[in-house]
């Protein structure tokens, strides 16, 4: 009789608490401890700093749940305490173990101390110039997503437990610095970028870029686009129809980055077949001279200086 009186009761108590947490999922399930002793700690890990000593049949408000630990509010404290050692009235709310690990994330408009370590971080590993104010930024985002970008993270911009974690490793990657634009003297470095060689070239207006294949040239270089692919890029560069004008490239081989004009139009001896390109292009570099008239052409010395601006 009384055994079936308190079965009742507690009965309609999971039904309230069911209720409850239903229309109200802001509400914390009620738990009690069913240990003769339970440690509430600073994080979820058993190795987190002690906050309290809690008893059998103690009442605590479980705020959610995560990896085998609840976060709960226990009098003035909040901490985390093995789950399977409290009873729970009602359903918990289940957070990721980012969450529960109470890692503050960082995002655009964090300050302090924290931020001030995140920006030292990402300074030694290249992607951060901005000073280590501890102010989350622009640059502090653009840096973290750069950041998550190399690093095979979401890129969010956010650094939470996952970026953080990733910004601790030895094995984070650094920030791959772009090669300085350089010019290549052409004359005395004519096998700088060998016959033969593939290379890429970037428009330096449009930013596209597309491969290219030397086949020979002495007084400057002369190219190919390397396939079918790379004929198109270039000609959408050239606005669809191909053209003698000169455009300002950049010219990337062997980790470098070389300032160049080239000329858009095929012309002359077709070594790449295939490529959707009749003939060959002309990249001249600094001092180059043009074939037949072989003198140096203002023009494309002109779009060299314009590429010397221009960085990868
Ligand atoms: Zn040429």
């Amino acid at each position: 009789m009384m055994k079936a009186g308190i079965r009742r009761m507690a009965a309609l108590g999971v039904t309230l608490a069911v209720m409850l947490t239903a229309s109200h999922p802001a509400l914390a399930a009620e738990g009690r401890v069913n240990t003769d002793s339970l440690v509430l700690r600073k994080s979820a890990s058993a190795s987190s700093r002690a906050l309290q000593t809690l008893g059998r049949g103690d009442k605590l408000d479980v705020r959610s749940e995560s990896d085998g630990w609840y976060r709960v509010r226990y009098g003035k404290y909040t901490g985390y305490v093995m789950k399977k050692y409290v009873k729970v009235t009602g359903s918990v709310e289940k957070e990721s173990s980012t969450e529960a690990a109470s890692v503050r994330t960082l995002r655009r408009g964090s300050a302090g101390s924290a931020v001030r370590t995140l920006q030292r971080r990402l300074k030694e590993l290249g992607y951060y110039d901005g000073s280590i104010d501890g102010d989350f930024g622009s640059e502090t985002l653009g840096a973290v997503r750069a950041f998550q970008r190399s690093n095979g993270l979401s890129v969010d911009g956010a650094a939470g437990v996952k970026t953080l974690a990733a910004l601790d490793s030895p094995s984070a990657v650094p920030a791959e610095k772009e090669p300085v634009t350089e010019k290549l003297q052409w004359f005395g470095s004519e096998g700088t970028i060998p016959k033969g060689a593939v290379f890429t070239v970037k428009d330096c207006a449009t930013g596209k870029t597309f491969q290219a294949k030397r086949w020979s040239g002495a007084n400057h270089l002369d190219a190919e686009p390397l396939t079918d692919e790379d004929a198109a890029v270039m000609k959408d560069v050239y606005g669809g129809a191909w053209s003698w004008r000169r455009r300002a490239i950049l010219v990337r081989y062997g980790g470098r980055v070389y300032a160049a004009s080239m000329n858009g139009m095929p012309h002359g001896t077709d070594t790449v077949g295939g490529n959707g390109f009749d003939g060959h292009f002309c990249i001249h570099f600094t001092g180059s001279k043009t074939h037949e008239t072989d003198r140096v052409d203002g023009e494309h010395q002109n779009a060299v200086q314009t590429a010397l601006k221009h960085t990868w």
